[in-house]
């Protein structure tokens, strides 16, 4: 990997490439990695709007050990509007917050356009912006989808869902012998498991971590997706603090991109017949619309998962157990389980065992004994939800401004007042609630916003692109990222969004296969 970020600020930009993404998150350096292993002589640039904020390139935030350098990565992925130093720099400090528009380290909320009178808009919806994207801050939870969340006309989904596995480097044993963490799993089990398949049972929640020789966590950020092979990769070049303002499309053929520097303000282009568009799914439909190519499904079909939360506390602990491997100090979190979606129990639940209660607790407080239930809902899909893109104003980068059109349907409600129900009749199979009835976070609160470049089978308006990523009648553009994926889906989708990527880099290999051995 070359990296232009120490060249500054009179660096130049590549001037031509085989392949430019734009974005460094997750679902990019899946791309980046792929064509890393299978198209060796491909040369690779990868812009980012953000700046490098930690090493290697993109890794999660949580494995710097010392708290101030923390914050500084932390504040510089903020974008334009940074916290000041005394933010929070933990992800798990608003728990239980009932906050209106809950904020966590490492990201930003749109300073307007979130909501629209009348409607209930997605005043929680956040963005990073530097290298590695969101999956510097995550929680790294990577559940497979199930059931309906699957999407039918991906036929070797279980397949790419082993290559995002692999990518992300996803775990279900790095915290399974977290304090309590078998106790919490024995007790969900004896409530859930009787009329469920095998691989919608409780379980481990699969997370992307793994542990040092020493003990340490180390969490998965797009870094260990990137991998020695695109690090060792001469040809594929990362150009942090770089803008992609308009993919050029002639005669609906990619030519290539046009780059804002942003440290010097000059606007590049670089050629190139195939751009991938990585950059959430917000800002890559923003980019579309900034390039002239506006499908009708552009931006629509926008869905985050309602969330509710709760915590209790476990019941009947009487000691901190034994033989339990001690946490490394920088997790913020200690056991996850999973409560699997399915179509008759349509939530996904996310079991975290805290290290510290979201309230004061009289006395001392064992070990994993404070659970925090966090219960996410399939949404209602409807055209009509969608962010539009203004042809006059812009937003902090000189893109055009957003406008979010949300609602929450009578079948939303509906879903979100049964979740309520099912998450303290869960909590009851583990203890006693600790901080009252469950909070239901605003929307966009789980970040996992997606559907607004969606995949389909046919083009038939619905969609935005194929089952590989490639946009619809626009030769050589591709997206990607959790706004490909064109289910309901409760789960958490980075996993969804990086096996899709996968396939999408094959598609790419391939063609540039066919094109060199010519
Ligand atoms: P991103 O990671 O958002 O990366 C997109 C990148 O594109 C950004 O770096 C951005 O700066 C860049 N960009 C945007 N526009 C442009 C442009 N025009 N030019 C150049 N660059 C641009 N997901 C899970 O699945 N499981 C979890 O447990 C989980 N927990 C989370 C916890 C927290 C606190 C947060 C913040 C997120 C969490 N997520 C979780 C969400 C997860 O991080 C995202 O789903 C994932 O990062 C999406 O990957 P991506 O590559 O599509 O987008």
């Amino acid at each position: 990997m070359s990296s232009l970020s120490d060249a500054a600020p009179e660096r130049r930009l590549p001037d031509s490439a085989d392949v430019v993404i734009v974005g460094s998150g997750p679902a990019g350096a899946a791309y980046a990695r792929i064509l890393s292993e299978t198209s060796p002589a491909a040369r690779i640039v990868m812009i980012e709007v953000g700046p490098i904020v930690s090493d290697p390139p993109g890794s999660h935030v949580k494995n710097i050990a010392d708290n101030a350098e923390r914050a500084r990565a932390q504040r510089a992925s903020e974008g334009p509007r940074p916290q000041d130093d005394a933010a929070s720099t933990n992800t798990m400090d608003d728990y239980a917050s009932d906050a209106a528009r809950l904020w966590r380290p490492g990201t930003y909320l749109l300073a307007s356009g979130y909501r629209q009178p009348g409607e209930d808009g997605l005043p929680a919806a956040a963005f990073s912006s530097n290298v590695g994207g969101m999956a510097a801050h995550w929680t790294g939870a990577c559940p497979r989808p199930g059931q309906s969340e699957r999407i039918d006309f991906v036929p070797d989904l279980d397949e790419l869902l082993d290559e995002g596995e692999r990518l992300l480097g996803v775990s279900a044993t790095a915290l399974a012998d977290a304090p309590l963490a078998d106790e919490v799993q024995a007790r969900l089990a004896r409530g859930f498991d009787a009329d469920r398949p095998a691989d919608r049972h409780v379980q481990t929640m699969p997370l992307a971590v793994h542990r040092t020789a020493e003990g340490n966590l180390v969490w998965s950020g797009a870094d260990v997706v990137f991998g020695e092979e695109t690090r060792a990769n001469p040809l594929f070049t990362l150009v942090p603090e770089a803008l992609g303002r308009r993919v050029i499309v002639e005669d609906g053929v990619v030519r290539g991109i046009d780059v804002e520097d942003r440290r010097s303000g000059e606007i590049h282009r670089l050629t190139s017949p195939v751009v991938v568009v990585a950059a959430d799914s917000l800002r890559t439909p923003q980019l579309l619309f900034a390039s002239g190519v506006t499908p009708p499904a552009l931006g629509r079909y926008l869905n985050d998962q309602p969330q509710i939360v709760h915590a209790v506390r476990l019941r009947d602990v009487e000691d901190a157990p034994t033989g339990s491997t001690a946490d490394s100090a920088i997790t913020a979190q200690s056991g996850v389980s999973w409560v699997p979606f399915t179509d008759d129990y349509p939530y996904h639940g996310q079991v975290m065992q805290l290290d510290a209660s979201p309230v004061p607790l009289e006395g001392d407080v064992i070990p994993g004994s404070i659970v925090g239930l966090g219960w996410f809902c399939a949404k209602d899909l409807q055209e009509s939800d969608r962010v539009e893109f203004s042809p006059d104003d812009v937003d902090e980068y000189g893109m055009p401004a957003m406008r979010i059109h949300y609602t929450l349907t009578e079948r939303d409600h509906r879903t979100l007042a049964d979740a309520a129900e099912a998450i303290i009749a869960a909590g009851e199979l583990l203890g006693d609630p600790v901080g009252g009835d469950p909070i239901t976070f605003p929307p966009g609160a789980s970040l996992h916003y997606q559907g607004t470049v969606r995949m389909g089978e046919v083009d038939d308006g619905t969609s935005v692109c194929d089952p590989h990523g490639e946009v619809w009648g626009t030769r050589g553009l591709f997206v990607a990222g959790n706004g490909v994926i064109p289910t309901a889906t409760a789960c958490n989708p980075t996993l969804t969004g990086v096996a899709l990527a996968v396939a999408g880099a094959r598609r790419i290999a391939r063609t540039l296969d066919a094109l060199t051995s010519k």
